[in-house]
């Protein structure tokens, strides 16, 4: 039985990518020796991470002044960094989810945050739309995904202020005006990656304006001088990185993958809201997002959802447990994820309606 993974993070990567990262596990460039045990001063290497910050360049249409790094620590790392490089006096946050609080909460140790909006009360099911960003705040942060309540934001926003992003599990799919952004950073395990890497693409101009001193390691303009190579990099991560960014190039960049996004989201929304015995969780439809897409069983089926998730799980749909925020399950449709996947869990739900009906 073919397995589809439609795990929210770590996730789906191209089959392709996989073979790649573990052919070069044993045989590294033709060099006789693994990936995991060469300096990643080779001369070999360092194709490899100049390729990966090139390509997000060329995909994502990266205006001149910005610079791509790829560091350690997981978007959560990121938290603090952003802060801690960016906030001098005060900052504003919009609360979209469990990762927006955390994001705003480590800002709270660097000095006064706004909390522009939130949707808590409404346990997240919607995107606030009616807020202002302070004209004096230092940046605005914004989630553009919300992996666990399935909310999206489509569209580049405009601010006031310089636009800090976490796309953690949206970026590269779909496509983005990046002048929009000072700064775009997530971890890599959700769209590009395996665990252990981190993608920032930053503004350089934003860097060096706040009076703390700045930890080396923490300090962006460390990893800009050195182009991310100030301390040992994640090696395997970054190389798989590059091997999804070359399959996204092949397979006709992002606007593809947003194409296929679409698709996909329209196909499964679709028997969302279709097959009686399931609900969407996400109030606002024009916020529902196309990477993580959230359903329960419809109130008077209750009782079925165990059943429903064993009965999917057999028929081979691993990672479909929503998470415990907010229950039923969650289908993670990431760039890797083919719309037969997307067709065997529609079947797979057509299938257990016909049983109970
Ligand atoms: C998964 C996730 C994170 C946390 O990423 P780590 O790399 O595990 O720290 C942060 N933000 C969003 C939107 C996520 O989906």
């Amino acid at each position: 039985m073919k397995k589809y993974n439609f795990g929210a993070g770590p996730s789906i990567l191209p089959p392709e990518v996989i073979k790649a990262t573990a052919d070069a596990l044993i045989n590294f460039d033709g060099t006789g020796l693994s990936l995991a045990e060469i300096s990643h001063r080779t001369k070999n290497f360092q194709a490899v991470m100049d390729e990966a910050q090139a390509l997000v360049k060329e995909l994502l249409n990266v205006p001149e002044g910005y610079e791509v790094l790829f560091v350690g620590g997981g978007a959560s790392t990121q938290f603090c960094y952003v802060p801690y490089n960016l906030l001098e006096k005060k900052a504003a946050y919009l609360n979209t989810g469990v990762w927006a609080k955390k994001a705003l909460k480590e800002a709270q140790l660097f000095g006064e945050v706004v909390e522009v909006a939130s949707s808590a009360a409404d346990n997240f099911t919607y995107i606030p739309k009616d807020y202002s960003v302070p004209a004096d705040a230092d940046y605005f942060h914004i989630t553009t995904n919300n992996t666990i309540y399935g909310t999206e934001l489509h569209e580049d926003l405009d601010s006031p202020v310089n636009v800090v992003a976490d796309m953690s599990s949206d970026i590269f799919s779909r496509v983005l005006d990046v002048k929009k952004y000072a700064m775009i950073y997530g971890g890599a395990q959700k769209n590009l990656s395996m665990a252990g890497v981190t993608f920032v693409i930053v503004r350089t101009d934003i860097l060096g304006k706040v009076s703390r001193p700045i930890p080396t390691m923490v300090d962006y303009r460390t990893h800009v001088k050195k182009g991310s190579m100030f301390n040992t990099p994640p090696v395997v991560p970054i190389f798989t990185c590059l091997q999804t960014l070359r399959w996204i190039k092949e397979q006709g960049g992002v606007a593809e993958m947003e194409r296929r996004a679409k698709e996909r989201a329209e196909l499964l929304y679709g028997e969302i809201d279709r097959n009686p015995f399931f609900r969407g969780t996400v109030t606002c439809k024009a916020d529902r997002s196309y990477m993580n897409i959230c359903f329960v069983m419809a109130e008077e089926h209750k009782d079925l959802e165990a059943e429903f998730l064993q009965f999917a799980t057999e028929r081979g749909m691993h990672g479909i447990k929503g998470h415990r925020d907010v229950g039923g399950f969650r289908a993670s449709c990431y760039n890797a994820m083919p719309l037969e996947g997307v067709k065997a869990l529609v079947e797979t739900m057509q299938e257990f309606e016909r049983l109970h009906a």
